[in-house]
């Protein structure tokens, strides 16, 4: 393992050795190649830079106390890339070849993924591009898959403790029939002032809500949201918004802990009823929420009285955590040996 401070890693770049690629040129995919470098040439008019013909996935390489490395629910990253790509007219790449990159590039990186304990993993980014030429606004004809990885700390900077966010009245992240339910850059595009004017007033991210009528919760920058009460785990129905993955586990964990599971509407006024609410995807893991500020009807939502996460939202933290890290046994057949 490489000598690096796992425990400050901060969630941003970070260099390692290989990245893996594949073209898509004259109506096919070409082989995996391995590469060293961190750039890309292409071409200036290539329709990822003018039209925004580029998705992209996210998640994690977890090291067990036990030293082997896990990947968790793959299978269901290669599914929403191929949703993505067709949502915006790409070639997808099939998905066992997806699968492959992805074992690929983390053991080639195996030295990069931090030691357990630590709380950091290896971040795996696959990313599709349309890299041909066009002017006119058409879909690419060829497209560049890769693959780089970084280890990383925690997204919000305290790691398992409450935050505060603020609900975005005066932008939207994506329109109702529009691409939220892609994980496309232009979403992240449309996030970044509403995401400056929470970070400028002291909140973690902000609090999206349903473009049309700006009544129901949609999520929270890049993470979905779910609310605890009367032993029920409920969590935003939307036409706008990203299914994660984490999400996913989430409602299932809480399936098995006895729970009952709701995914409907969520009018922002239910806030006032819940006992815990918390942001939840692979970045942020589960990110207990303390408050949510309304600033623009003068309202606000308290939860985690004592600071503490509550105990719901802890238990399903540990529930999921100790399946990524193998300290628990993988029930439900998430997890994925690198070796
Ligand atoms: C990636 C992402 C999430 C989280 O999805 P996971 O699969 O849990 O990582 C949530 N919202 C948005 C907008 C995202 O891009």
């Amino acid at each position: 393992m490489k000598n690096i401070d796992w425990q400050h890693l901060p969630f941003n770049y970070f260099k390692t050795d290989y990245n893996v690629r594949c073209y898509y040129k004259d109506g096919k995919w070409g082989d995996l190649e391995v590469s060293t470098s961190e750039f890309i040439e292409m071409h200036m008019a290539a329709t990822c830079l003018h039209y925004g013909q580029e998705v992209f996935e996210g998640m994690k390489a977890y090291r067990g106390k036990d030293d082997r490395i896990r990947l968790f629910r793959i299978d269901e990253n290669a599914k929403r890339m191929t949703r993505s790509a067709k949502g915006l007219l790409m070639q997808n790449l099939p998905e066992d070849k997806f699968i492959d990159a992805i074992k690929r590039v983390v053991k080639l990186n195996e030295e990069y993924v931090p030691a357990y304990g630590t709380g950091a993993t290896l971040y795996i980014r696959p990313l599709l591009i349309g890299v041909g030429a066009e002017v006119g606004v058409r879909p690419s004809k060829e497209y560049l898959f890769l693959i780089f990885a970084c280890p990383v700390g925690p997204y919000f900077r305290d790691g398992f403790k409450p935050v505060d966010i603020m609900i975005c009245r005066d932008h939207d992240r994506a329109a109702p029939l529009g691409t939220g339910t892609y994980k496309v850059g232009g979403n992240y595009a449309a996030s970044l002032t509403s995401l400056q004017i929470a970070h400028d007033n002291g909140f973690a991210t902000t609090l999206y809500l349903d473009a049309r009528e700006k009544k129901y919760i949609d999520e929270a920058g890049p993470a979905n949201f779910f609310g605890i009460k009367n032993n029920t785990y409920i969590t935003p129905e939307s036409t706008s918004i990203l299914p994660s993955i984490t999400n996913l586990c989430l409602t299932q964990l809480a399936a098995d802990m006895g729970m009952k599971v709701e995914r409907r509407h969520v009018p922002v006024e239910e806030l006032e009823t819940f006992e815990e609410v918390g942001a939840c995807g692979t970045a942020a893991v589960i990110t207990p929420i303390r408050k949510v500020v309304d600033i623009d009807n003068n309202r606000f939502y308290e939860f985690c009285k004592d600071n503490k996460p509550g105990p719901v939202s802890t238990n399903l933290y540990n529930q999921l955590t100790s399946i990524q890290f193998g300290d628990q046994p993988d029930k439900h057949n998430w997890v994925t040996f690198v070796e």
